[in-house]
């Protein structure tokens, strides 16, 4: 399996396309922060995307996830305990961009996701496969994907970064409910599995483990 990283929107959110190299089909995950743009990258890299998934609601991640996965003719899936914040995505922009920007970048909430997701689904691309896992407290409803190889992968959302881990004051959040997901399930992992966040560079389970402060 392959991943490739691109840098989305204003919050320059890290859509991941997650490429099985024998049948190049893929999953991209957050393409939502800027459609055109992961659009064309997806369409340079010569993929078939088989499904749109979302590690959480935020709208950094999904600001034009309905309108990507219409272009790619791919299901949005996005775990059930983010509905309610995809459901109020205008709400979110409003709250984050000011007053008006809703309006202004004429985001209104759009269809329901067509799969939602659970903590252990497994999602299929080609001969690849990578398991959900529920990792909330940066949102309720925030998922990590694991592909299990050497090394093991894990996408992590704004749950874990590059030196430093996903706020907790936004709707949902909570910080003792984020220590527990990372400590008792994403430092589980292997030391050497590679972590690619919801923004910034890529990282190892072995390096934040050994910086991390809390
Ligand atoms: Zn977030
Ligand atoms: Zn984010």
């Amino acid at each position: 399996m392959k991943v490739h990283r691109v840098p989305l929107g204003p919050y320059e959110t890290n859509g991941v396309i997650l490429e099985d190299e024998r049948t190049r089909e893929a999953l991209v995950v957050d393409g939502g922060g800027d459609a055109d743009s992961a659009y064309q990258r997806i369409q340079a890299l010569g993929v078939r995307p088989v499904l749109h998934v979302h590690t959480h609601a935020h709208m950094d991640h999904c600001l034009q996830s309905v309108a990507l996965a219409a272009r790619l003719g791919v299901k949005n899936a996005v775990h059930a305990d983010d509905l309610p914040l995809w459901r109020n995505l205008p709400r979110q922009v409003e709250a984050l961009m000011g007053p008006g920007a809703a309006a202004a970048l004429g985001v209104t909430s759009g269809a329901d996701p067509e799969l939602l997701l659970k903590d252990g689904d497994v999602l299929t691309f080609g001969d690849s496969k990578v398991e959900v896992m529920h990792l909330p407290g940066h949102s309720p409803g925030g998922i990590g994907l694991l592909f299990r190889g050497t090394p093991c992968v894990v996408v992590s959302g704004d749950t874990l970064f590059r030196d430093g881990v996903g706020r907790t004051d936004l709707w949902g959040g909570d910080w003792n409910v984020l220590l527990v997901s990372i400590g008792q399930r994403l430092f589980t992992l292997p030391d050497d599995t590679v972590v690619w966040s919801g923004h910034g560079a890529e990282t190892t389970i072995g390096r934040e483990k050994a910086n991390f402060p809390y």
